[in-house]
């Protein structure tokens, strides 16, 4: 017999596990609490000394930060710059305004180094200050008011960016009052337009004032600190991001009465492409990232999950393997190959007129490396059909190369993450969403992803979503975690 009796006996574990990995029907409350739980074990002391007070007062800082409202658009982040100065020139600091736009600036502040400086060993820490819009009727508290509730604190922002931004806050001022010898400048800089990427960016940021922040290294959001079952599994850092690139398909064909129709209907030709480009499956391509992400996966998981990633790039079964993982986590399918997808659709004026064209929109996400004229070449064949074709739309992302496994500041991030949560692996992550580190490795910066704050996945999903909240105890953690890295770096030779 063959794989597909295998598959019969496969699928209740992989069902199971994929339950416990997406668990996406929310837990009642009861329930949840103490998900937010941290593991008991006690870390290894942290060289930033014990920060439980400096948490709390970042706290403060953070519901202060959700309080501004910075939605991009139109952003704003000029208010939330203001108070994050405030906050570093007390602490002895002179911060400085990059201004952008009309009420659109980055804040920067420098930790100098007491050694001669080289800014090849500078660290940077990096954090948006913008958020995404909210529909306020989905959600159950105000999403500018910082609501603290069972553990939470609720908010805009809360995880996506102002946590890090609160907690990055806290590990540069940390560094400062512990007055220890500082061996390599460190960066604090809080950045505007990221959810947008447009006229307040990074990239208008590096190129107007790049001398400004110039650094070797640079630690900003895409990680994760996976938890689950109360203890934190492992720590994802970002060391390579896909590449965003939407196209736009356009079908055309002659206008007329609906009450005439004919056979070349720009909307049945669009509708017919979009199905076939919807079951569309790239190949997969395994990246030194993501190969290095599922061999240290692998040992994580469950007997039956770990021998289908074992399996995944092996001749003879690989190809359903990769399939058994992509369905088991969409995130997995991401990290695996380029993905298209479908995201808007337009046509007609009125219901009795048939209309000459008819516009989908595709969100594209290409591995590194990869190019869209090769996929959009493999689509064309798919859709085989003159009356489709595709536009490739001018605001796409830009390929970056990752950032190296070899660094000693990736070393850094490692030990302090296992000295963090009780011995928890690292593994190196491609994250599929896009974040201004691409612009920075551009710029020959060693950038990592991390959010350092212990979350599950439900917690993890809010991000952009309704209800977005961090629990409180992990925001604390993350504090911890990202002074430790810090202090740890600023003090190597
Ligand atoms: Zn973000």
């Amino acid at each position: 017999m063959n794989g597909s009796r295998r598959l019969h006996t496969l699928v209740p574990a992989v069902a199971v596990a994929a339950a416990m990995f997406l668990s996406a029907v929310p837990l009642p409350l009861a329930a949840q609490v103490p998900s937010t739980a941290m593991p008991t074990v006690q870390s290894t002391p942290s060289p930033a000394g014990n920060t439980t007070a400096l948490a709390k007062e970042a706290e403060g800082w953070l519901a202060d930060l959700i309080r501004i409202d910075t939605t991009n658009p139109p952003g704003n982040e000029e208010a939330a710059a203001k108070f994050v100065a405030g906050i570093l020139t007390k602490e002895g600091f002179n911060p400085e305004f990059l201004e952008l736009a009309p009420g659109r600036s980055a804040l920067v502040a420098r930790l100098r180094s007491a050694a001669m400086p080289d800014p090849a060993r500078a660290l940077l820490l990096v954090a948006h200050m913008d958020v995404v819009g909210v529909d306020k009727s989905k959600w159950t508290v105000d999403p500018f008011a910082a609501t603290i509730k069972d553990g939470y604190m609720y908010g805009r922002g809360s995880i996506d960016d102002k946590g890090m931004l609160a907690a990055n806050l806290a590990a540069f001022i940390a560094l400062k009052r512990s007055n220890a010898r500082v061996n390599h400048d460190i960066i604090f800089l809080a950045t505007a337009d990221e959810e947008q990427g447009g006229e307040a960016s990074i990239r208008i940021l590096i190129s107007k004032y790049w001398d400004k922040f110039a650094a070797g290294f640079a630690l900003n959001e895409g990680g994760r600190v996976v938890l689950k079952n109360g203890k934190v599994e492992y720590v994802a850092v970002q060391a390579s991001e896909k590449v965003p690139v939407d196209v736009a398909v356009i079908a055309r064909g002659p206008s007329g009465h609906g009450s005439v129709p004919t056979k070349d209907n720009a909307v049945v030709h669009l509708a017919a492409a979009i199905t076939k480009i919807g079951s569309y499956t790239a190949p997969a391509r395994f990246t030194t990232i993501v190969r290095r992400y599922f061999e240290q996966l692998a040992p994580l998981e469950d007997d039956e999950l770990a021998k289908w990633i074992r399996s995944l790039d092996t001749p003879d079964r690989g190809e359903h393997a990769q399939r058994v993982i992509s369905d088991t986590n969409p995130l997995w399918n991401s990290m695996l190959r380029d993905t298209v997808a479908p995201t808007m659709l337009s046509a007609g004026v009125r219901a009795n007129v048939i209309p000459s064209e008819a516009r989908a929109m595709l969100n594209v996400r290409l591995l590194p490396g990869d190019t869209i004229d090769v996929l959009l070449a493999e689509l064309t064949k798919l859709v085989n059909d003159p009356n489709i074709r595709f536009e490739v739309q001018p605001n796409a992302g830009l390929a970056a190369p990752p950032s190296s496994l070899e660094s000693d500041f990736y070393a850094t991030i490692t030990k302090a993450a296992s000295q963090e949560f009780s011995g928890a692996p690292v593994l190196p992550f491609l994250s599929a969403g896009a974040t201004d580190s691409a612009q920075l490795r551009l710029h020959n910066v060693q950038a990592y992803g991390v959010s350092p704050f212990p979350m599950t996945d439900e917690d993890s999903r809010r991000m952009h979503a309704d209800d977005e909240r961090i629990p409180l105890a992990s925001f604390e953690k993350g504090v911890d975690f990202l002074a430790r890295i810090v202090t740890e770096f600023a003090a190597s030779k």
